[in-house]
């Protein structure tokens, strides 16, 4: 394993420099007042007068709190909270329902439309904004939560020692990527590349060279690839490089141009310049990708360019396609 740095997991305290809260209610006057209470207490208010202006608002806008009326024109607040407890995707916003309704039909209806929390008119200050810090509270751990989700996630799927994706990662997307070219009618091609000698850098220099080497290695691929392209580290010092609706015969073009820029510039390091070289394999198809094909079979193929390149004598590109 590499003695090197691993990404440090950011600290997630994701609070929001100002809170804003989506103020929605469909008389002017109520929202005036409110909207007066609110800034008072440090927060910036946006208003809305229906549910649909509300939900409109809040596509386009970043609100972390929302209070809103039951009874309104348009869209009430609680198809309101239903409309906005459906999409997920979005960043959590807290709802507060806040209505004249009493009945405790009525409360539990609007929990169960998605309002965290359930407030009858008319509402005490004091009540108001001890209720919106617990919203701050929940927003809060819910930013945090997702942040962490979300590096955990990044962490899972990116080979430490390069940044490039990981092994993992490659078995999780190129099929998909495969079934997206074959769906669309589009080409891809598959570039896998393996240091020559890799064993004898190491030996020779020690295996914090060789990481050094692996991880330039990896920033020239990188350098070299377009949009669209990725690359994962498949084995040691092996890389895989995805190049989706990409014919075979631009993938070689690549590979060689890779290959090129690998063998022309010594690896840079701190003890000096280091002369590399790679062996490619080049697997993919000339026309569009077949429906059903795998990314064994696809693998297998560069493996075998691969293997050809090292028998012909290394540093070079073997190009196998798969449509004929
Ligand atoms: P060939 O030209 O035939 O590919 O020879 P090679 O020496 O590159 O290939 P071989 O498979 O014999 O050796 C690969 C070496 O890569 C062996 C292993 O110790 C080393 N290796 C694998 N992972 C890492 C790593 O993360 N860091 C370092 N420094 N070395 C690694
Ligand atoms: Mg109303
Ligand atoms: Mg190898
Ligand atoms: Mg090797």
């Amino acid at each position: 394993m590499s003695l090197l740095a691993v990404p440090q997991a950011r600290t997630s305290l994701e609070q929001p420099a100002t809170w804003r809260i989506l103020l929605v209610d469909d008389e002017p006057t109520q929202r005036l007042i409110m909207a007066r209470l609110l800034k008072r207490a440090g927060y910036e208010v946006e208003v809305a007068g229906d549910g649909r202006e509300a939900l409109a608002k809040v596509e386009h806008g970043d609100y972390q709190l929302m209070i809103t009326d039951w009874e309104m024109p348009e869209m009430d607040g609680v198809a309101l909270c239903r409309a906005l407890r459906a999409a997920r995707d979005r960043a959590y916003v807290y709802i507060i329902l806040l209505t004249a309704r009493d009945a405790i039909e009525h409360v539990v209806a609007g929990l169960q439309a998605g309002a965290d929390d359930y407030l009858i008119k008319p509402v005490a200050e004091p009540e108001l904004i001890a209720r919106l810090s617990t919203g701050k509270r929940i927003v809060t751990l819910e930013r945090s939560l997702r942040a962490a989700n979300e590096e955990n996630r990044r962490l899972s799927i990116t080979d430490a020692l390069t940044g490039a994706c990981n092994r993992r990662y490659l078995m999780e997307r190129l099929p998909g990527e495969i079934e997206r070219c074959a769906r669309s009618g589009r080409a891809l091609a598959v570039i896998m590349a393996d240091v020559d000698h890799f064993k004898r850098i190491n030996d020779a220099h020690g295996h914090l060279v060789g990481d050094e080497v692996l991880k330039a290695f990896c920033a020239t691929v990188q350098a070299a690839m377009r949009s669209g392209d990725w690359v994962a580290r498949y084995g040691g010092e092996e890389f895989v490089i995805v190049l989706p609706e990409t014919d075979l015969a631009s993938a070689a073009r690549m590979a060689e141009d890779l290959r090129m820029r690998i063998d022309s510039a010594p690896i840079v390091l701190e003890s000096g310049g280091l002369p590399v070289t790679a062996s490619f394999g080049v697997a993919g198809w000339q026309g569009r990708v077949p429906h059903g094909v795998s990314m064994d079979a696809l693998l297998a193929r560069c493996d075998a360019g691969v293997y050809a390149s090292k028998a012909a004598g290394r540093n070079r590109v073997t190009v196998l396609p798969l449509d004929e």
